[in-house]
């Protein structure tokens, strides 16, 4: 009797750790693995030059952005859905240079880029020049899943995006006086504000903005191990002759593909495209055995170069993320599984 009991104790104990096992197995592949990062462009941003209530602001919008982008990953959705809900919730926010807060063209318009680009297959969508899309990130979409194409501009752009239902919204929407005054500023000087350098300049915070890349960016990794990544963006304030910076150029200011990485950038765009940054740092990894932090600072040094300013956001199919950048400061933040929101703006923290 006795060894009956000893006998089905046994049995019991392997049926609970065999139990035990299945429970951590479908535990592990029902468990959601994600990282999200955002950028909100690179410039100067000195902490002397920052009102506590703007840094508060700027964080906040951030931080919300990261939980949005969460949330989507945290209930299964995918990499490609949370990169344009994010870059959405940011250009809708008047502090980035992006959607609503777009700065003016020398002809005192605001003329807005966009891409955004799927790491399952490689399929991406851009849209440039387009004034009136309340979404610039929507319209990217929209071509990349709508059209036979990947790159649209200017007004025909638009029309096709709203045909298919893209929001319009009239310049009105997108109109701000600190935007006009920055416009103003750099007409009468004459420059081209991208920004950072403030070094040497003074003035009140709305100058100050003007001297950063306030463009928006997100690139994700979700559950399935998928990467995304989305960027968008006004430009640079008195830019002329319908020019066209990185952010809509896959390869330039954005990239991703699930063997690699996904990209964001930041900067002065026409570097950006000479450097193909993005593209350069996902390549790097698929050529080449080493790390993403690797792939990033031997783009960077590229960039440096060739004299180009500004940063980015990247994130492996592992999940190792990178926030690197040469001016002083990039509004940034990052969301993962494993780890709250966080974000920063300055290099030193
Ligand atoms: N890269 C953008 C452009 O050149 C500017 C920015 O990052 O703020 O259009």
């Amino acid at each position: 009797m006795k060894q009956l009991n000893y006998n089905l104790s046994i049995c019991l104990l392997v049926i609970f750790m065999i139990q035990s096992c299945v429970i951590n197995k479908t535990k592990d592949n029902t468990e959601m693995n994600y990282t999200l990062l955002i950028h909100g462009g690179a410039g100067t941003l000195k902490r002397n030059r920052m009102t506590p209530e703007k840094e508060l602001e700027y964080r906040g919008t951030i931080e919300e952005a990261l939980k949005k982008g969460e949330n989507i990953l945290k209930n299964g959705g995918l990499a490609i859905e949370a990169v344009e809900s994010v870059v959405k919730y940011l250009e809708d926010s008047p502090l980035f240079n992006a959607g609503k807060g777009s700065v003016f063209s020398h002809d005192g318009i605001q003329e807005m880029d966009a891409s955004i680009m799927d790491g399952r297959d490689l399929s991406c969508g851009a849209v440039a020049g387009v004034t009136n899309l309340k979404n610039p990130i929507e319209g990217a979409r929209i071509v990349k899943d709508s059209s036979k194409h990947v790159f649209l501009y200017g007004d025909r752009a638009q029309e096709y995006c709203i045909s298919k239902g893209a929001k319009y919204e009239p310049s009105s929407y997108f109109f701000s006086e600190k935007r006009w005054k920055q416009y103003q500023r750099a007409l009468k000087k004459d420059k081209i504000e991208l920004d950072h350098d403030s070094n040497g300049d003074r003035g009140d915070i709305d100058f100050i903005e003007s001297k950063k890349f306030g463009t928006v960016g997100c690139v994700a990794l979700d559950s399935y191990g998928n990467l995304a990544s989305a960027t968008s963006t006004g430009g640079l304030t008195n830019k002329k002759y319908g020019r066209i910076g990185d952010s809509p150029i896959i390869g330039a200011g954005t990239y991703a593909d699930n063997s690699s990485c996904a990209v964001s950038c930041t900067g002065r765009g026409e570097y950006f495209i000479r450097g193909t940054i993005a593209r350069d740092i996902s390549a790097i990894l698929e050529y080449k055995q080493v790390t993403l932090k690797k792939a990033g600072e031997l783009t960077l040094q590229k960039l440096a170069k060739i004299g180009g300013k500004g940063g980015y956001i990247a994130v492996d199919n592992m999940g190792n993320f990178i926030m690197m950048f040469n001016t002083r400061g990039m509004y940034r933040g990052v969301v993962t599984s494993n780890r709250p929101p966080v974000v920063k703006i300055y290099k030193d923290e």
